[in-house]
């Protein structure tokens, strides 16, 4: 048996262990087995990134001309490309999604990089009129060092969402991502290194919540945080970055509604609602969840809908054709699989999956995905966030009643309407509350447009160039002209 190698936090451009030797293994969730042993950062760990992060801040870095730190992350972008194999390999293998999948990832990092490499000398400032001599104008001006704490289900992708923007701006940050799928982002602080970012700009932390990213969130040096994860912990998060008033961006939970209208090409939007709600098993914060039906085509969208859903390959995820991988985890299933039993309890009709596949899959995470229908606006499965491949599906009588459902829920991340009446996309486009919507599509994200939710799904938008406002102190400054 070959030894596991340990992966080590990355602070101050080197690879150290943690202060308190403490490492943990990296599973696999295809087949529950260890990968790597990764070391455990805890609160003495986030205290050395930070102050690493803070004398970067006003290191070589601060002196780099917004051209020059577009350089190097399109460097960065362009590393990724060359690494890609090895990355989509990688975030396979700790976090259960199919190489496919990964690659699409992979290479939209590669992308976002590119994107901010182009933003980081397009910030400008503003020339204002106030008054007849003089004149008034606005600075953008580094944050400084920056907490960006990310989840397990799209572990690179989303970092790089962060990782773009701040660094385009010039700030310093620590990376915590998610203790079950720290490998990609350790992965790419080396790669960052070699792209030519100077020591400590970057800094990657992997550790428990409680203790490690709580410490990123309560040290004093910090000045902003950028949460993606639960409405929980973000909840946690608003109030503790409070203390020492820091900014906060926060990309939450989702229980999304995809609104099938009777005129709708139901060819397209069965094939497009099946993997809007099913891909990466489920886990993603945009997922479809909640699929609305106008009455006149709920049956034959019900019955298209399980027919397709059945066809769907749950395999491991390195296989080719395997089209869903497992679950994260163990725990993770454990949770989906209680929701499953709620929407039966509760009196939905579970029309397909939920099963637990035997065989060679037994020891992974897999669930089959599962269809309810007959859902009502009150049931624990139509109101919750599972992230799990778990859709109920529930009729409406008119648009107005659809408008209702849609809004009826904690939630307001992302959406989906189909539709082939221009007035009714604008009207129901308008009044859909969610920060993200998408007609005659599923899908969510295009790094070029703001992203983000409304209500309990969070605060700020992420991607495109707003995400820059996230990353930016403005400074207005009034010069005088006697
Ligand atoms: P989570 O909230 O449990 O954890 C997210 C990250 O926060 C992890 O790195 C975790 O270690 C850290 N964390 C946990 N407790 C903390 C604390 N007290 N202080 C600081 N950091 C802490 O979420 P998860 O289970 O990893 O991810 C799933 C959730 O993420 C879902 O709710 C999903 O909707 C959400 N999500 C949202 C988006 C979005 O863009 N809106 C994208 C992906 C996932």
């Amino acid at each position: 048996m070959t030894a596991l190698k340990t992966w080590k936090l990355w602070i101050g451009g080197k690879s150290v262990p943690a202060a308190s030797g403490r490492t943990y293994d990296a599973i696999n969730p295809a087949d529950g087995k260890a990968i790597a042993r990764v070391a455990e950062g805890g609160a003495a760990d986030i205290d050395a990134a930070v102050r690493a992060a803070a004398e970067a801040a006003v290191g070589p870095w601060s002196r780099l001309t917004p051209r020059a730190r577009g350089k190097i992350l399109l460097r960065l972008s362009t590393l990724i490309r060359e690494n890609l194999d090895e990355l989509a390999f990688l975030e396979t293998r700790n976090a259960g999604k199919t190489l496919s999948d990964s690659r699409d990832e992979m290479g939209l990092a590669a992308d976002v990089f590119e994107y901010y490499a182009g933003a980081a000398n397009k910030q400008f400032g503003e020339t204002i009129p106030v008054g007849p001599s003089g004149v008034g104008f606005t600075l953008r001006e580094p944050v400084g060092v920056c907490g960006l704490i990310v989840p397990w289900n799209f572990p690179l992708v989303i970092a790089t969402w962060k990782l773009g923007p701040a660094l385009a701006c010039g700030n310093t940050v620590v990376l915590k991502p998610s203790q079950e799928t720290p490998l990609t982002a350790l992965r790419l602080a080396e790669l960052a290194a070699e792209a030519g970012l100077p020591e400590g700009v970057l800094n990657v932390v992997p550790g428990p919540g409680s203790g490690c990213g709580s410490a990123l969130v309560e040290h004093p040096l910090v000045r902003k945080i950028s949460f993606t994860g639960s409405t929980k912990t973000g909840t946690w998060i608003a109030k503790a970055a409070a203390d020492t008033m820091k900014r906060v961006s926060l990309e939450l939970g989702g229980k999304s509604p995809n609104i099938v209208f009777d005129d709708a090409d139901l060819d397209l939007c069965v094939e497009k609602s099946v993997w809007s709600v099913f891909g990466n098993a489920g886990q993603d914060c945009c997922a479809r969840s909640r699929a609305l039906v106008h009455r006149k085509v709920y049956d034959k969208f019900v019955e298209r809908f399980v027919a397709r859903t059945k066809k769907i390959v749950v395999g491991p995820p390195e296989k080719k054709g395997s089209q869903i991988g497992p679950l994260i985890s163990l725990h993770q299933r454990e949770r989906v699989c209680r929701y499953i039993d709620i929407g039966e309890t509760e009196g939905a009709e579970l029309l397909c999956g939920g099963k637990l596949p035997g065989g060679a899959l037994a020891k992974g995470f897999y669930l089959t995905p599962a269809v309810f229908a007959g859902a009502g606006a009150n049931m624990k499965i139509t109101r919750e966030e599972i992230f799990g491949p778990v859709v109920a599906i529930m009729p409406f009588k008119d648009e107005d009643e659809a408008i209702t459902l849609a809004n009826d829920s904690p939630y307001g991340l992302s959406g989906s309407l189909w539709t082939r009446d221009v007035g009714r996309v604008l009207r129901v486009s308008r009044a859909v509350q969610t920060g993200v919507l998408s007609v005659n599509s599923s899908s969510s994200v295009h790094l070029e447009a703001p992203f983000g939710g409304y209500k309990s799904s969070g605060v700020g938008r992420e991607l495109g160039l707003k995400a820059l406002d996230l990353y930016t102190e403005i400074k207005s400054v009034f010069v005088s002209g006697v």
